[in-house]
């Protein structure tokens, strides 16, 4: 998107470090469609019977990312279908999740999601708690942590989310920032994001 590479450039970045996620989730197949024709690869999803329906058949090839929340009874579905798990965010899903990794031998790479806002209503673990919750995820639980992942409070400026959210990467050798929406991508970018996640600048305004 021509937007993602500006906004690269212009904070003296590489277009190609800042990975695209359109986020398909309640997109009808026509508005897919043309995605996918157009070379898009790399898709975000927030629930799992949803993801799992409308990819059926259709993910060959494909990237595909859960951004939503993730109940510990699903980790079975979601580490068969996912690629990428960005919503990692307490010690029970840490343990099924691992459990499924050993049992299914195969690990999708995994995000832990930071409330950032410390908003009581949205998932992520607290700022406070976020370096024993990675460290315990990697010791305790054995997974390999790629990256953090945030979703700023829609009332706030985003900028110091995503600077915290990077602080928190860089104190626990994590590289990869997954932060930015349609409203603010350019400006996670400008704070080091290393992929966004687009819906409706992508595919127009969801239904
Ligand atoms: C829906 C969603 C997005 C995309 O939102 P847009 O504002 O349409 O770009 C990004 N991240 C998460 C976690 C979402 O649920």
């Amino acid at each position: 998107m021509a937007r993602i590479t500006r906004a690269a450039q212009a904070a003296g970045r590489d277009p190609a470090d800042v990975t695209l996620v359109a986020v398909s989730k309640t997109q009808p197949w026509d508005a897919i469609e043309p995605v996918l024709a157009a070379g898009q690869r790399v898709f975000g999803e927030n629930r799992v019977q949803e993801a799992m329906a409308r990819w059926d058949g259709k993910a060959d090839g494909l990237t595909l990312h859960l951004i939503g929340p993730l109940q510990s009874n699903k980790s079975r579905e979601a580490v068969a279908f996912f690629d990428v798990i960005e919503s990692l965010d307490r010690e029970k899903l840490a343990r099924s999740l691992a459990d499924e990794v050993q049992k299914q031998g195969r690990a999708p790479r995994l995000y832990v999601q930071v409330n950032t806002g410390e908003e009581p209503q949205k998932a992520g673990i607290l700022p406070m708690d976020a370096d024993a919750f990675i460290t315990a995820a990697r010791a305790t639980y054995g997974l390999t942590i790629e990256g953090l992942m945030c979703i700023p409070p829609a009332d706030e400026p985003p900028g110091p989310h995503f600077a915290l959210l990077r602080k928190i990467a860089a104190r626990n050798g994590l590289a990869k920032l997954s932060m930015g929406m349609s409203g603010d991508f350019e400006t996670a970018i400008r704070f080091g994001a290393t992929s966004v996640r687009v819906g409706s600048a992508v595919f127009g305004a969801r239904s």
